[in-house]
């Protein structure tokens, strides 16, 4: 029987010939299909060697299965591997979703630069070769009040190269208690050795002095570390130099001064309830020497790393032949000008995502999580039900991890399905929606949601209600 099947199986080359096979050969190209159609047709041959009675669950023919399966494979192919989602977790900058999302102004000028040329390194006032590292940098200073900055890949490459340039062959006085460890293993403690320069822990997890940061000074010191405890807080018994502390001792000893500020606030957003992340322009207004973040945590830009400092460090730091391996591409250029200069226009409250969504009360977000519920209520035949509940939001991204900014969350119900049925079913979605889950519920926070993607959410919930029927020709 199965032998019989599998000699009925037209040859790879018919199966491109006929409708399906040329159509997905002219999107994927023909080479990609033979090989989709050799993979189907060796597991199916394999599926029938090995268990023969297996062929009776193709109801039509052994073609029309193969089809199927191609459908659905060419189907998956065609998607890019890196794609947009819909963020209804509540975190704000996601980590695992690309932190933050950019501001409309940010995605025209990366729009604008990268399909066109560009004065990347072209001075346009001489009509010669410029450097790439004047863009953002007279900006980038004014807004976080140094006398220069310069850009990089991340804030992993600013600490990297900030050590590198200022502490090789020398040592670091770092605080126990600021020993930290960044998700996806940006270690202090490896960092510092990959740079070349020698960890002087000082102080106790809990509790440093500046007395401790003074007995460790030696003639091989060569930088004071301060790190930003981004994502974690040590409560209780704890003690730590506040950063003028810092400042004074480097002033007093001609030693830098180097502050990693993780996120990196360009404005202060404690109105908004967001109370211990540190501003830029204060760490450095207070006299420490460098200090470096990251442009896409809440400061609501592409992934980069900024130092910011005294134009006799940056210059150091711009000298050094790590820089060119650290450097940032025209895309990034674009879009962190044009981000930061929404923060100069004062309008990054109105303008930049992250910070716009900070800002939301929870009042607003209700009024639209009340809406969405009744339309969910409304056209689901009363198989989903959906209601409001209070909540809480949260910044993410290893950042101000006691913060909980009040929201209205949406309570996701159905009559038959599991929660995690659900929630699969709204990440398989044509734009994938990533839910929140707790204590066994879906929960979609729009704190994070646009109010454009309201209604992509609603027609997932209604395709889970009534699925489509998987066809061949449908998928
Ligand atoms: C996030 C963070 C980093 C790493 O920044 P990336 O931009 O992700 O490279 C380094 N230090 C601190 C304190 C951080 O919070």
């Amino acid at each position: 029987m199965s032998n019989r099947l599998l000699r009925s199986l037209p040859s790879i080359e018919r199966l491109l010939e006929r409708p399906l096979g040329s159509r997905l050969s002219a999107e994927l190209g023909r080479d990609r299909v033979r090989d989709l159609l050799r993979e189907i047709t060796a597991e199916l041959r394999d599926q029938l060697t090995r268990a023969p009675h297996s062929s009776a669950n193709f109801q039509e023919s052994l073609t029309e299965e193969v089809e199927r399966m191609l459908a659905r494979r060419a189907a998956e192919c065609a998607q890019p591997s890196l794609r947009r989602v819909i963020n209804a977790t509540g975190v704000l900058i996601h980590t695992n979703l690309g932190r933050s999302p950019l501001a409309r102004q940010a995605i025209e000028a990366v729009a604008e630069v990268g399909a066109n040329y560009s004065n990347l390194e072209y001075d346009l006032s001489r009509g010669e070769r410029g450097k790439r590292e004047t863009h953002c940098q007279e900006l980038l200073s004014r807004l976080a009040g140094s006398e220069a900055a310069v850009l990089v890949n991340n804030n992993a490459a600013a600490v990297m190269l900030v050590l590198n340039t200022l502490a090789e062959g020398g040592e670091v006085i770092v605080s126990r208690g600021e020993l930290i460890e960044i998700g996806g293993s940006f270690r202090i403690p490896d960092v510092m050795t990959k740079s070349g320069a020698t960890l002087r822990e000082v102080g106790t997890t809990n509790r440093t002095r500046i007395a401790d940061y003074q007995r460790a000074i030696n003639d091989r010191t060569k930088l004071i570390l301060r790190v930003h405890p981004s994502n974690y807080r040590i409560i209780g018994f704890t003690e730590r130099p506040s950063v003028q502390e810092i400042a004074q001792l480097s002033l007093e000893t001609g030693i830098p001064s180097f502050e990693d500020l993780g996120s990196g606030c360009l404005i202060d957003l404690s109105p908004y309830g967001v109370k211990d992340e540190p501003v830029v322009a204060e760490s450095l207004k207070s006299g420490i020497s460098v200090v470096s973040f990251s442009g896409d945590k809440m400061l609501g830009g592409p992934q980069a790393g900024v130092i910011a400092g005294s134009r006799k460090i940056i210059d150091q730091v711009r000298a050094n032949p790590l820089m060119r391996a650290l450097r940032v591409d025209k895309m990034t250029y674009a879009a962190f000008e044009a981000t930061l200069r929404l923060y100069e226009s004062n309008t990054a409250d109105l303008e930049v995502p992250v910070i716009r969504a900070i800002a939301l009360t929870r009042e607003e977000i209700g009024r639209r999580a009340n809406l969405f519920c009744e339309s969910v209520n409304q056209s689901t035949n009363g198989e989903f039900t959906a209601k409001i509940e209070e909540g809480a939001s949260v910044i993410g991204g290893g950042s101000a991890p006691e913060v909980k900014l009040p929201t209205m969350l949406v309570v996701l119900e159905h009559s038959a399905l599991s929660s995690s049925s659900i929630v699969e079913g709204l990440r398989s979605y044509r734009i994938p929606i990533i839910a929140r889950m707790e204590r066994d519920r879906v929960l979609l926070d729009f704190r994070t949601v646009g109010q454009e993607e309201e209604d992509i959410i609603l027609d997932a919930i209604k395709g889970i209600a009534q699925p489509a029927p998987q066809t061949a020709a449908s998928v």
